[in-house]
């Protein structure tokens, strides 16, 4: 396993649109190994695979709580099939924008079908953080950062922040 880097906005290749994995393998296995260190390495509870520059159809999250066992979770070419009309906002933030925090609003509930670890197909539905994070995390596969639903002057603004904590990382 090794920790790879995390790309942040404003790079194009966030932008991009991922690809459907054709089969699982042992080469997709090493590739979440590697997102699940890097997630937990950073901290966060959701990483996708574009997000290490690897515009593949591949999320990790978990979501246990500091005082719980790790519960990784792994989803590879995941769909959502049904969303209830209820939304709730909730204030998210991203590892690829680093420091910034702002609500989005989301259904609550979504159906979602995917195949795990193994290959294996799952189909189950995701509530309260889980569905908050899997559809975050979806819409990366999209090339869709969360600052992208937000106005136009808190997107600028939260780049600008990313970029001049960038600098600071790099001179010290
Ligand atoms: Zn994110």
């Amino acid at each position: 396993m090794a920790i790879r880097k995390i790309l942040t906005v404003p790079n194009p290749i966030l932008k991009q649109v991922s690809k459907p994995v054709k089969t699982v393998t042992d080469d997709t296995r090493a590739l979440m190994d590697d997102m699940l260190e890097t997630m937990y390495n950073a901290p966060g509870i959701g990483l996708a695979a574009v997000q290490i520059g690897v515009p593949l159809n591949v999320i990790v999250m978990d979501l246990a709580r500091e005082d719980e066992d790790p519960q990784p979770r792994y989803f590879i070419n995941p769909e959502i099939l049904e969303s209830v009309d209820d939304t709730k906002p909730y204030q998210e933030g991203c590892l690829s924008v680093p420091d910034v925090y702002d609500d989005v609003e989301r259904p609550e509930r979504v159906k979602l079908t995917y195949l795990d670890y193994n290959g294996e197909r799952i189909t189950e539905w995701a509530e309260g953080l889980y569905a908050v994070c899997i559809q975050h995390e979806m819409d990366h596969l999209k090339g869709i950062v969360f600052i992208d639903y937000l106005s136009r002057l808190k997107r600028a603004r939260a780049v600008k922040k990313v970029l001049k904590g960038d600098k600071l990382r790099a001179a010290g």
